[in-house]
């Protein structure tokens, strides 16, 4: 399973859609630079999303809020006082873990093992702890459970030790602690402290709950366990939407969001097979529900997005800390409250390692001569594709380049299109399988006749003979979601 994210992390760096950091300075850990497929499959994403949220949703508006806050909105979201990870360090190889995912590996064997049991009761025992924040009895869990360090193999520990992920830094030219500012560890934060502002301007009137406000933007988390490409990052970027509702009606919208996320997942081609909904048995203190859609990566099912019903949590807390009013005054009722909130939170990065992972397809086929002929591919929904099309002259005379660059001109202003004159037309099939172009387009003697086109698939590689009038209606039916 391990072998297969590497492939996929290869094939990622090979053909352009993300690449380490400063790789020529060997690269900055948990920090990843997305290449020119990566940026178009990126993009659409964000904006299938943005569609789905503020463009189908009449009571859905969008935000932009800064990546920097005024520090006081951390002391009251939690984030100063408890965003923190319990840490360990190994004394002999000098690693340092995360001590409930070091304790989950543990449950995670007895589970292998088939004692569910076991697994249960360690897991259970470990989130008492981590309630209490009982640090010494988490270490003394791991030393009774025999947990040994994967790199030493040794259980000499050190103390656990708690760990702020919040990056911080300075503002203006005075170094006085007043000025530390944080990067944000998530966006939603942005949204709260907009309440009103957003309330007051949505659709140009006032909104009415229930009504959500969404927002797409980086978040900084100084995560220890940086493993597994961009599945958690130290700069990141989430797709987070607030739903601000009338207290007491909030399980109503938990469920109806929970089926409207299921179904875009579905949408973009993630396979029923591969989500699950992971429901929390233990929640935070200011939630009343909270659930992960899950998706099967090579290395397991993991969260993909998280769907809490938040309580007034975030916006009671800034009231407090702001000591400005934050409530809404709900007409049908004539009454004044704090609204209940719903949220949505997916990473924009780990939905692209989803989509990625679900897309690289390797088939064993037999050429021509027989032989066994193995073909990789991406098989991208046409909607997420970083490139449409590709069109191709079957040879560089004879007015073929030109006729091919009409059809490029026909295509490009309303689907990403690429043009390609140079090199074998199996060649460019194979490069555009690569990146997943869902149709190549290739003009030759007969176009100039006739006006017709090869037209080939990406997954079946079926070719078909079509006029290029029809072009735009074929690729843009397959584009839709
Ligand atoms: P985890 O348990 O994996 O650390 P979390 O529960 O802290 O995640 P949330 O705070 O709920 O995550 O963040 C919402 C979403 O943001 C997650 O579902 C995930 O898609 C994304 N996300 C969170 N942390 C990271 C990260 N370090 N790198 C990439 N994406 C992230």
């Amino acid at each position: 399973e391990e072998a297969n994210l590497q492939k996929i992390v290869s094939h990622a760096k090979e053909y352009g859609f993300v690449f380490p950091s400063s790789e020529i300075y060997d690269g900055l850990q948990a920090v990843y630079d997305y290449g020119p497929n990566g940026v178009e499959l990126k993009n659409n994403l964000k904006l299938l999303w943005w569609k789905a949220m503020t463009q189908l949703h009449e009571n859905v508006v969008g935000l932009d809020a800064a990546i920097f806050m005024h520090p006081t909105t951390w002391k009251a979201s939690g984030h100063v006082d408890s965003f923190n990870d319990p840490l360990i360090d190994n004394k002999d190889s000098k690693k340092r873990y995360r001590v409930d995912h070091l304790i989950e590996a543990k449950a995670e064997e007895y589970r292998q093992a088939g004692d569910d049991a076991r697994a249960q009761a360690l897991l259970d025992k470990m989130n008492e702890l981590l309630n209490r924040e009982d640090f010494e009895g988490l270490r003394q869990l791991i030393i009774d459970e025999n947990i040994v360090c994967p790199v030493s193999g040794t259980a000499n520990w050190t103390e656990v030790r708690q760990f702020n992920l919040m990056f911080s830094t300075k503002a203006g030219a005075v170094a006085d602690d007043s000025m530390t500012i944080y990067l944000r560890p998530e966006t939603a934060q942005g949204i709260f402290v907009n309440f009103l502002n957003v309330q007051k301007t949505g659709r140009g009137t006032s909104m009415k709950i229930p009504f959500g406000i969404a927002q797409i933007g980086k978040a900084f988390r100084n995560e220890i366990v940086a493993r597994q490409f961009i599945f958690r990052m130290r700069e990141f970027e989430q797709m987070e939407m607030q739903f601000f509702v009338r207290p007491g009606e909030e399980m109503q919208w938990y469920e109806y969001w929970k089926q409207k996320r299921y179904d875009f997942l579905r949408a973009v081609g993630l396979p029923e097979n591969k989500l699950r909904f992971h429901e929390h048995e233990k929640l935070a203190h200011y939630a009343n529900a909270a659930l992960d859609i899950e998706y099967e990566f090579p290395f397991g099912f993991k969260e993909l997005e998280g769907i809490h019903s938040r309580t007034d949590f975030d916006l009671r807390n800034h009231e407090q800390y702001s000591k400005k009013k934050l409530r809404y005054f709900d007409d049908e009722i004539k009454e004044s409250y704090i609204p209940y909130v719903i949220e949505t939170s997916i990473g924009a990065d780990r939905f692209f390692l989803a989509v990625l992972c679900n897309a690289y397809t390797e088939d064993v086929g037999i050429d021509a001569k027989g032989n066994e002929k193995k073909r990789v591919y991406l098989k991208f929904h046409p909607a997420i594709a970083p490139i449409k099309a590709a069109v191709f002259p079957l040879v560089r005379k004879d007015g073929l380049p030109e006729k091919a660059r009409e059809v490029f001109n026909l295509l490009r202003y309303d689907f990403n299109t690429i043009y390609e004159e140079r090199g074998a037309i199996g060649k460019n099939y194979t490069r555009q399988d690569m990146i997943g172009t869902p149709f190549c387009i290739t003009i030759d003697y007969q176009t100039m006749e006739d006006n017709t086109v090869t037209l080939r698939h990406r997954d079946t590689t079926e070719q078909e003979r079509v006029p290029i009038a029809e072009l735009p209606r074929i690729i843009g039916e397959a584009v839709s979601l």
